[in-house]
């Protein structure tokens, strides 16, 4: 049998396990998914290699510091600063980033991203995968973050404009990304803007999955707007995952009726 990981703290509330292990035994692998909560990252990255764990998914806090552990990291890594997957091939592990592609992917079934503004709110690890995505895809971030000096390090990085996240009232853009937590489960009645100015948006995604519709994208519905929750981008992100740890195509449409019927179940 194979093992696979998920390494995080906490863990308890992710989504990963149930779906890839769906995925895992839909596809007839003989495989399990298991999640880690882990105390020591260091240790925990040598036990990849000790246990030959084929796998690996990481999750927060380790995103970002997973990365100096790692023999490899590819461009998309890289750049981004944050790693959401480890492949182990033969004992060498290399960093990779899904989140990227799985917002892309999400992205483009509803929206073109290319040569249109994508603002976005929040500076930490999804907002660099969500600057990298629309990079890739020609379009033009703009960044808008509550911490001005962690906002406009990012938008420097990246080459892009910066706002406090107060002054989103002077912002037109063709979509609004939210990766920000506000409004996440349990504290379903936030969101981090004024509904007042979600006008000037055609499209709102948030990145948040639990609640599949946020205050945000309720706000954002009665504004006119198209509205995309985080599920698409989730279900994309492992997918990708399981294609660089089998070489093989998952049942992306299988793995998101999973989640979809655990998120409406709870
Ligand atoms: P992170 O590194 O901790 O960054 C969080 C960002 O949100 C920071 O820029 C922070 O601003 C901002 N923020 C936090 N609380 C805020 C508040 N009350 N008001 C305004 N801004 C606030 O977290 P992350 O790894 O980027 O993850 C962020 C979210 O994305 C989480 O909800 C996560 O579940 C979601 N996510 C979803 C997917 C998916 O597949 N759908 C994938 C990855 C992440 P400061 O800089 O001012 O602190």
């Amino acid at each position: 049998m194979k093992i696979f990981a998920l390494f995080g703290n906490p863990t308890g509330h992710s989504l990963s396990p149930l779906m890839h292990n769906a995925a895992f035994s839909k596809m007839g692998i003989d495989a399990r998914y298991v999640p880690f909560c882990v105390e020591n990252l260091e240790d925990a990255v040598k036990g990849i290699r000790g246990l030959n764990i084929c796998g690996v998914s990481v999750t927060i806090p380790f995103k970002t510091a997973v990365m100096k552990y790692l023999d490899e990291l590819d461009d998309s890594a890289l750049k981004i600063g944050a790693v959401n997957t480890i492949v182990n091939d033969g004992g060498r592990l290399t960093g990779r980033n899904t989140d990227w592609i799985g917002l892309s992917i999400a992205l483009k079934k509803s929206i073109k991203i290319d040569k249109k503004t994508f603002a976005i709110l929040g500076a930490g690890g999804a907002a660099r995968a969500a600057v990298y995505a629309v990079l890739m895809e020609g379009g033009t971030p703009i960044i808008l973050n509550r911490t001005a000096e962690k906002g406009r390090k990012l938008a420097g990085e990246f080459g892009c404009k910066f706002y406090h996240i107060d002054d989103i009232g002077k912002i037109k853009a063709d979509c609004l990304i939210n990766t920000t937590p506000v409004g996440m489960s349990p504290d379903t009645g936030k969101s981090p803007v004024e509904s007042a100015i979600l006008t000037n948006f055609r499209c709102v995604m948030d990145m948040i999955y639990n609640p599949l519709r946020t205050k945000l994208l309720e706000d954002a519905e009665k504004a006119g707007c198209t509205v995309l929750s985080g599920l698409d981008m989730f279900v994309h992100q492992g997918a990708e995952q399981i294609k660089m740890w089998t070489g093989m195509e998952p049942p992306r449409e299988f793995m998101r009726q999973v989640v979809l019927e655990k998120l409406m179940a709870s």
